[in-house]
């Protein structure tokens, strides 16, 4: 089950889809996400081994790489930012 542990020790439990956090996208790339989502979803289920399937990897790491996760600890507020393993967490300043 994948965690991300906020420094207050909170844990976000991200197993669920979708889960409780935030898809972030730079507004210039989000043009690009909507092309790549579109042609995720126009490929489907597509089988291992077929050439559809290798156009589906492609699209998802388009996707994983034009987005970020965004995570709100509801124990101290500190927000966890990242995309994939490495998270930079934030806290408000008042
Ligand atoms: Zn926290």
């Amino acid at each position: 089950m994948p965690k991300l542990v906020c420094p207050c020790g909170y844990v976000h439990d991200l197993s669920p889809i979708p889960d409780d956090g935030w898809v972030l996208v730079r507004d210039r790339d989000y043009e690009a996400l909507l092309a790549w989502e579109a042609r995720r979803e126009a490929l489907g289920k597509a089988l291992p081994g077929s050439a559809d399937f290798d156009s589906l990897v492609e699209a998802d790491a388009a996707v994983n790489e034009l987005t970020e996760r965004q995570y709100e600890c509801p124990g101290c507020g500190r927000l966890a930012r990242g995309n994939g393993a490495a998270f930079r967490c934030f806290r408000a300043e008042s």
